[in-house]
Order: structure tokens, then C-alpha cells, then sequence
């Protein structure tokens, strides 16, 4: 450790592969017109982009824009057990897909890289031997055992667990003689002195007294690998980034880190937190909800404008809330002083309006949506004897709208014809006449059942206007569009 302490120290720089410090002026908020605004969205791949992340990284993103800045992705790989496979691939094709693609990436390269976490170990390891170096940091040596047992008898007494700071005064013959005996140490972090204050730009001035509730921190595990609290003060540092937003469940980690950077001597960016994104009703969002993940919306043809408009409509950072706004817009008229510390209720039924809004038709996905377990008697007309409640049943209405739709694609040719044929000035009533005979094709349906399938497909409402009149006016071309649509979903 010495040898590398002395290596480290002669070396004030990161070598060259590992990116140079880039240049950081204190930068306040977009008040400083002189300051590179540098920020970055920085998910563990631990699971997919869901729509929690994708605000967090929208936010950014449009921070970035809106100062001539750059929107870094740096994906937090250290905790090598969780990573889930094709989860970073997926976060940054659920960026580009969203349409807000990062400026330097894993993919895209870029000055300050590797922008994997796990790829810039030797940065870390430098920092830790500064912090050796300056005595902020030590060696700790307890055993896993030891450190369970401490944290059983804190439960036991009804306290916080917490480590007992046992390392911090071994002398320096008991580390060397630990070093030459046994497995490597831990770091940890010396966690002393007053937290310093910070102004937020989002929940204003805060400072936690992290000494006075935790034990010191372990910064660099005894594998090599950094923990999250040093690898994104030294990531933060040395990719330049001169504004963290992020969620607010960071806010008490930001006084750590802060002493993170004055051990280092480093200045520290400006920070701003991110309320929590919610279900409507207030609860946590949550990872199993299967339709959160940005890939689920992506499969069912919903348009990325419209997850950005709605993530940016449940919040706040606008002087107002607006639907349709796109992505121009909306770096125009955010404003970071406009966040505040209300957690966001993202109504997610909404989203087919949004959808609806920013241009989007509709597919199978929102058709069967549209239909609720109150249509179903008098929409199927047979019944599945052996299928009578429940999801079953369900399947077996979905099976059942779907076959009705199959049918009534077939008469896609004949629609096609009856609006585009020659000369055809054609009459809604006409168009009705030919509706009905279809219905009529149709064994066992109603014809107001055919009538809605064609709505929900032609326009994603249940109601609405005539469904000739909706044909005539949208024509033959958008009528074989959004049904085919339908069809190849
Ligand atoms: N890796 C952390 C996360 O996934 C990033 C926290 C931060 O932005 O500092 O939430």
C-alpha cells in the first residue's frame, strides 16, 4: 500500500486513459453565464430503465441543454452482484429511444471516460491512498463476522446499527502487522468534524450530522472496488460535473460526500434533488409493477413524447402545467428554481391522452386497455365454459376482441376501396350500410360491438364520433395505417 501511496501522491493527475479533471468554475445556477454546465445521470445497472429514471435523466438532460451544457451517463457498476445482464444496454437504448440520447457515454466515448464505473478502479484506488495518506482514511480489518455481530446487538438493543469505529486507532505496528498476517483491509472513511452546510437548489440549506449517526463509512471494499459514496465524489470530480440532480433520496448522503470532497481537496459541484416520482395515490413506485420499465411502453408503441410530456406534467419546474409541450419546449420553459419538494403523482392512466396527444395511434396493447371487465357481457357473445371468472375469463375476452378485430382487418381491402374507389364521393351513409353488412359477415357479434372495436382502433377512444364519419375524414391511407397498426401489434 505504501509503494502505491508514493506512486499516488508523486502523480497529482489521473493518468491519461482514465480522462483528465476537466476544468470546473464554481457554477451556480444558470446565473453564471461563464461556467461549462456538466451533469450527469448516473444509474446503478442493476435493473432496466424505468420511468422514475428516465425523469431523473430528463431533468438533467434538459438542464444540460438549456445551459449549452453536456448530459453524461455514467452507469455505477461496482456492486458487481447486482448487475443484471443487458441492463446497461438497455438504459442507454431507452435514452436514445426517449429521444435524449447522452452526450458521453459508455457507447458514445468522450473526454472524461471510461464511463463505467468499473472501469476507472484505479481512480479510486489513487483517492483512497490520498486519503491514507492525509490520515481521513484507515484500514479496517474487522472480520464479516464481527461486523454482523455488531450489527445483532444494536437490533437487539433497539438501536441503529452502526460500526463502532474499532480501526480508527489501531497504531501504525498493529496495521503493519495486520497487513503482513491476514486478508487485505477495508477502507474506511474518517467521518469527523461538523458535516458543512449546503444550500440545495431545490430543498435549500441542509446539513446532516452524518458523524453523529453513522460509524465510518467503508470507501474502498478489500476487493478493490469502490463503494457508491467515494466512486461518485471522485466520478463527480474528475468528469467535471458541475451540477448533481438527482433524487431526493440522496439529499442525507450529500453532507458525506461533501466531507468526501474536503478530505480531497476538491471543490464540490451544485446540487440539486429531485423529489420522488409516485403512483397517484401516493405510494412507491415500484420496480414490480411490470409497466413502469421504459421497454414496456417502447413495445407497446407508445411514443416517447408522451412519457416526457406526462413525467413533466406531474411535477414541477414549469411555470405552469401544459400538455402537448415537446422536448424544444420543454428545455425552454424549464426552470430548475421552479422544482419543488413535492414528490411528483404520475397518473399513468393518463398516458393514452398524452399519447393521443403527441401523435400517437393506437395498438393492440391500448385497445384491449380500453375495454374493462363491465364491457365484457355485452361484448362476447359466447362464453368459454370452462373460463368463467377472473383473469381466465379475461385472457379469453381478450382472445375474443382480438379475433373480432382479426375479422374485421380482413375487410381493410373493402374499406380501402369503398373511400378511395373512383370518383367515390361517398355518403357516411353508404359507409354505414357497408359497416353493417360487415357486421353481419361477422357470426355472433353485435354490430355496436364492431362499431367500437373500430373507434378504440381508428381513433384509441371508446366514444367519439361516428365511426363513418371518423373514416371518411381521416381517409383510406390513415384507416389502413392505424388498423394494420392494430393488427401488428
Ligand atoms: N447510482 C445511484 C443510483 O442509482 C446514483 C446516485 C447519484 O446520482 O448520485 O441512484
Amino acid at each position: 500500500m505504501a509503494v502505491l501511496l508514493k506512486r499516488v501522491l508523486q502523480s497529482a493527475r489521473p493518468p491519461a486513459a482514465l480522462g483528465r479533471p476537466l476544468g470546473r468554475r464554481e457554477a451556480s445556477l444558470g446565473t453564471d453565464p461563464g461556467a461549462a454546465v456538466r451533469v450527469r445521470f448516473a444509474p446503478s445497472p442493476t435493473g432496466f430503465l424505468h420511468i422514475g429514471g428516465l425523469r431523473t435523466a430528463l431533468y438533467n438532460y434538459i438542464f444540460a441543454k438549456k445551459h449549452q451544457g453536456r448530459f453524461i451517463l455514467r452507469l455505477e457498476d461496482t456492486d458487481q452482484t447486482r448487475l443484471v445482464p443487458g441492463a446497461a444496454e438497455n438504459i442507454e437504448d431507452m435514452l436514445e429511444w426517449a429521444g435524449i440520447p447522452p452526450d458521453e457515454s459508455p457507447r458514445q466515448g468522450g473526454p472524461a471516460g471510461p464511463y463505467q464505473q468499473s472501469q476507472r478502479l484505479e481512480l479510486y484506488a489513487q483517492a483512497t491512498e490520498a486519503l491514507l495518506e492525509s490520515g481521513a482514511a484507515y484500514p479496517c480489518f474487522c472480520s464479516p463476522q464481527r461486523l454482523e455481530l455488531l450489527k445483532k446487538e444494536a437490533l437487539r438493543n433497539r438501536q441503529t446499527p452502526r460500526y463502532d469505529n474499532r480501526c480508527r486507532t489501531l497504531s501504525q505496528g498493529q496495521v503493519a502487522q495486520k497487513l503482513a498476517k491476514g486478508p487485505k483491509p477495508a477502507i474506511r472513511f474518517r467521518l469527523e468534524g461538523e458535516a458543512p452546510a449546503f444550500q440545495d437548489l431545490v430543498y435549500g440549506w441542509n446539513r446532516h450530522e452524518v458523524a453523529s449517526v453513522e460509524g465510518d463509512p467503508v470507501i474502498l471494499k478489500s476487493d478493490g472496488f469502490p463503494t457508491y459514496h467515494l466512486a461518485c465524489v471522485v466520478d463527480d470530480h474528475h468528469m467535471g460535473i458541475s451540477h448533481v440532480l438527482r433524487g431526493s433520496e440522496w439529499l442525507v448522503s450529500t453532507s458525506k460526500h461533501l466531507l468526501l470532497y474536503r478530505a480531497l481537496g476538491w471543490q464540490p459541484p451544485r446540487f440539486a434533488h429531485l423529489p420522488l416520482l409516485l403512483n397517484k395515490d401516493g405510494s412507491k413506485l415500484s420496480k414490480r409493477q411490470g409497466d413502469i420499465f421504459l421497454e414496456h411502453f417502447a413495445a407497446a408503441d407508445f411514443l416517447p413524447d408522451a412519457l416526457l410530456d406526462i413525467i413533466t406534467n406531474c411535477g414541477s419546474g414549469f411555470a405552469e402545467n401544459q400538455m402537448g409541450r415537446t422536448l424544444p419546449e420543454l428545455i425552454k420553459q424549464f426552470d430548475l428554481t421552479r422544482v419543488t419538494c413535492h414528490s411528483a403523482l404520475l397518473d399513468l392512466e393518463k398516458l393514452l391522452e398524452f399519447n393521443r396527444r403527441a401523435g400517437g395511434t393506437m395498438t393492440l396493447f391500448h385497445f384491449e386497455n380500453c375495454f374493462t371487465l363491465a364491457d365484457v357481457p355485452d361484448f362476447v357473445t359466447y362464453r368459454c365454459s370452462s373460463l368463467s371468472q377472473g383473469k381466465p375469463f379475461w385472457k379469453c375476452t381478450q382472445a375474443r376482441i382480438t379475433y373480432v378485430f382479426m375479422q374485421l382487418c380482413k375487410q381493410v381491402p373493402l374499406f380501402s376501396r369503398l373511400l378511395e374507389g373512383p370518383g367515390v364521393n361517398l355518403s357516411q351513409d353508404v359507409l354505414n350500410g357497408e359497416l353493417k353488412k360487415v357486421s353481419e359477415g361477422l357470426e355472433g357479434t353485435k354490430h355496436s360491438n364492431v362499431m367500437q372495436v373500430l373507434r378504440v382502433a381508428l381513433s384509441g377512444q371508446r366514444q367519439g364520433p361516428p365511426v363513418a364519419e371518423m373514416m371518411v375524414s381521416l381517409g383510406a391511407k390513415e384507416v389502413r395505417e392505424r388498423i394494420q397498426k392494430v393488427l401488428s401489434s
